[in-house]
């Protein structure tokens, strides 16, 4: 198997290993009910999607 030519150096793995956390959420404010949801997403709170009722909640 290919083995790296050159050992990495603590600050290049470090570096490397610093980059694993999720970014926060990119909430998006519905139209209809201005519930912050997911974008691309039927709304939680009021069902609505692409300006129409897409599912009914109680
Ligand atoms: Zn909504």
């Amino acid at each position: 198997m290919a083995q790296p030519r050159q050992k990495s150096s603590k600050s290049l793995k470090n570096k490397r290993r610093a980059n694993w956390k999720l970014k926060p959420l990119q909430l998006a404010i519905c139209p209809q009910c201005k519930h912050p949801k997911m974008s691309h997403r039927v709304c939680p709170n009021c069902g609505h999607y692409a300006g129409r009722t897409a599912v009914s909640v109680e």
